[in-house]
């Protein structure tokens, strides 16, 4: 069970500010087990009360999940001056408080997960978990065994340590480009081109395919997003 105040309630259902979900209930719009109620910090069990605005149900739920199938061109923040965000992307939500879990750079396309619940992200970025993360990389150099040995030993990147092993795959190569898979456990800043960065070789296009067990859904055209599955949520957790 989870106790919540009812202007909290109303405000992390979409329906506006702390502010003017507080002026909604003082009109006498809201009712609670079908009850008008006029006092904002009225506490409502989530589980069991059902709220409506204007004889409307209000649809409630605790934690949103979304995955998005982030295009090149936007940011992995919350609000930015200058740019889209990938916040502004999941259209169909008034929530205040989502957030991306973790950060794929403006020009770095594919999986991000996008959700309120910052239990779930603290866990699948916490160091030392070591969640996969698997990305599709085209690439200006071409990739050979030593390098594929290079990755796996861990190269200096310029930190206070070497990255952790990572797997690549090569998957072609054509007249000095390359194309290949790379499997990463860490999440520093501008990790992936970093490490190319470090063989020589620059990444042109970089998109992830996965993150622990949440793959990128081959049904979202990039810019689409759906709120996860329960399996998926369950797999994730575990
Ligand atoms: N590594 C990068 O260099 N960029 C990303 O967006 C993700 C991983």
């Amino acid at each position: 069970m989870a106790l919540l105040r009812l202007d909290k309630y109303l405000a992390d259902a979409g329906w506006g500010t702390r502010t003017r979900v507080k002026e909604i209930v003082k009109q006498g719009r809201v009712a609670v087990n079908d009850k008008v109620v006029k006092k904002a910090d009225v506490k409502l069990d989530t589980d069991k009360d059902a709220v409506r605005v204007d004889g409307k149900e209000v649809s409630f739920s605790q934690f949103e999940y979304f995955m998005l199938h982030k295009p090149a061109g936007v940011v992995s923040a919350t609000t930015d001056n200058r740019d889209k965000t990938v916040i502004e992307l999941i259209t169909e939500n008034k929530r205040r408080d989502l957030f991306p879990v973790g950060r794929l750079d403006k020009d770095t396309e594919g999986l991000l997960l996008i959700t309120n619940d910052g239990k779930l992200s603290n866990s699948l970025l916490a160091p030392g978990k070591h969640v996969d993360k698997k990305y599709f990389v085209r690439l200006e150099g071409t990739v050979t065994d030593e390098t594929i040995k290079k990755f796996k030993e861990g190269l200096d990147i310029g930190d206070d340590k070497p990255t952790a092993p990572a797997i690549l795959t090569l998957l072609n190569v054509d007249e000095g480009t390359s194309e290949a898979e790379i499997v990463i456990t860490e999440g520093r800043y501008h990790q992936i081109k970093r490490m190319f960065e470090a063989v020589g070789m620059r990444v042109t296009y970089l998109k992830r395919l996965s993150m622990g067990s949440l793959c990128l859904d081959p049904e979202l055209a990039c810019g689409e997003y759906r709120r996860l599955t329960e399996d998926e949520l369950k797999a994730l957790r575990r």
